[in-house]
């Protein structure tokens, strides 16, 4: 198949969360399967010129933003056979310190910067004579993507594309005020509730679902959860009324990156036939963070964005009683100030026993999964989440809030039984997570069970070419599904 692969982010190239290793990794594996792929995303600020050299290809996309025309430069990398990655250098857009805002806020023109990306995808799949059979956009800022296909290019020749839109998180839809609507150029007769208007404003997120030939997002479980009132952010009978177009796809792993038999980060290689080595990894994380080095403390660690979506909140409330069962526990994250205070406060008191850093480190991020006994992921809502996988794989058993693509992967370890991978608890309480952790240091104090557990974890495999299939029956299907209808939605 021919598919154009289109995300604000991807790795290796620019990253703030987990979208980024999707994008790096999924379309990476259908060049593998020999379909012919191409990524497009922003060229940033941020992206490795030294380490990844960009290309000039020599083309200009001129895309309409109201009555402006804005130009962008088209920038190509190669990195396997089968797979081109293309990246629009619009330099008043991208070329910032951050992808989407600072720690205060998101950037004002973010509208603006997102619809010309969506835009550009088109475009340059028109410039460069792709021919996708499959468009797939990923997230609010590639959600106008469809409506476009829809509406100004149905006479394109892109028109025989299927558009496939993946929800990475229903919590961020790319809202905006109304005034915005004109730098679109779709007609003010797209501004309802049936189409692009969301309580009188503008929503991305919300074009996506409502134009796209197939939706999908990055759980079977999250999938459920996001047509409920609860946990819909307000989308969930936009998305009742797809569920014939609805699909639940979990995330995979790229273990090339992500497996402490081969990683470059960690102090020392380890595999499920010989766990030695993570005992150096254990000792050198309590280093880097100033604890007390001991192999008998349980170390718990988290990497996260720090935001409400993640359950600080319950973190925060049981630190302390952790400290007091004897825990070591570490952080690497960054995000909302709030979290960031709360947090530190509680490091200045326990410095031997709590290790902080805020800021976006992939190095250490390697050695924290590989060095923790224990991730932490009490999340009060995960659409995928991708750290409990990558824990699994080290040999560092998940502690799991039961939603979302936590509770698709992670299994309630039963001491008798022998049976799951982890632990996990349904109540977003702090007590519940307390308790949690209790049953947790029962199994760890019994070393045999423990490694047992860990060796459980460490044989999953999540790679990505089971998800790959996956979102190619659903290309397939969708493909076949429009072709039999009649043009139009
Ligand atoms: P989300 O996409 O909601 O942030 P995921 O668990 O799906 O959560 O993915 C998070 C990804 O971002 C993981 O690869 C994780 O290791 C990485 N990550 C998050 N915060 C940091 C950080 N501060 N430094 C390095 N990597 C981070």
């Amino acid at each position: 198949m021919k598919i154009v692969f289109a995300s604000p982010e991807a790795v290796p190239f620019a990253k703030t969360g987990g979208l980024a290793d999707v994008a790096g990794a999924l379309p990476k594996t259908f060049a593998q399967m020999g379909h012919e792929v191409t990524l497009i995303l922003p060229k940033y600020r941020v992206v490795d010129e030294k380490r990844f050299p960009l290309n000039p290809t020599g083309i200009t996309l001129h895309v309409p933003i109201g009555q402006r025309m804005e130009s962008a430069g088209v920038y190509s990398a190669d990195l396997t056979p089968n797979f081109k990655v293309l990246l629009i250098r619009q330099d008043a857009y991208y070329d910032r310190a951050q992808l989407y805002g600072t720690p205060s806020g998101d950037f004002e023109d973010n509208a603006e910067r997102f619809i010309f990306f969506s835009r550009s995808i088109l475009e340059a799949a028109l410039a460069f004579h792709l021919q996708p059979d499959i468009i797939h956009g990923n997230d609010w800022q590639t959600g106008l993507t469809p409506v476009y296909l829809k509406t100004l290019y149905r006479s394109s020749p892109l028109a025989g594309a299927a558009s496939i839109f993946t929800i990475h998180n229903i919590g961020y839809q790319g809202l905006f005020w109304h005034y915005d609507m004109p730098m679109t150029n779709l007609g003010w007769e797209l501004f309802t509730p049936q189409a692009l208007e969301f309580y009188g404003k503008l929503n991305f997120l919300k074009g996506g679902i409502v134009f796209a030939d197939a939706v999908n997002t990055v759980s079977r479980k999250y999938m459920e959860e996001i047509q409920t009132p609860e946990m819909g952010f307000g989308l969930d009978g936009v998305l009742r009324d797809r569920h014939e177009d609805l699909y639940g796809i979990l995330n995979g792993v790229d273990y090339g990156e992500w497996s402490p038999a081969s990683d470059p980060f960690i102090s020392k290689k380890y595999s499920p036939s010989g766990l030695s080595g993570k005992r150096d990894c254990k000792s050198d994380l309590q280093r880097v963070f100033g604890l007390t080095v001991r192999e008998d403390i349980p170390l718990i660690g988290v990497i996260s964005r720090l935001v409400e979506q993640k359950g600080f909140d319950l973190i925060a409330a049981i630190l302390e009683d952790m400290i007091n069962l004897g825990l070591q526990f570490v952080l690497l994250g960054t995000g909302e100030e709030e979290y960031h205070l709360l947090l530190e406060n509680f490091r200045q008191k326990y410095p031997k026993q709590i290790g902080m850093k805020f800021a976006f480190d992939n190095a250490l991020a390697h050695k924290i999964e590989a060095g923790s006994d224990i991730f932490f992921m009490p999340s009060r809502y995960e659409p995928c989440g991708l750290n409990q996988i990558y824990s699994l794989k080290y040999g560092t058993v998940p502690v799991v809030r039961a939603t979302g693509g936590l509770d698709d992967t992670i299994e309630d370890f039963n001491p008798i039984s022998q049976a799951g991978n982890g632990f996990k608890f349904k109540d977003y309480s702090a007590s519940c997570l307390l308790e949690t952790i209790k049953r947790c240091l029962q199994v760890y104090s019994n070393r045999p069970l423990w490694e047992k557990l860990m060796i459980q974890g460490m044989a999953a495999d999540f790679s990505w070419v089971q998800s790959a299939k996956a979102y190619l029956k659903v290309y397939q299907d969708t493909l076949a599904k429009k072709n039999q209808k009649p043009s139009g939605r």
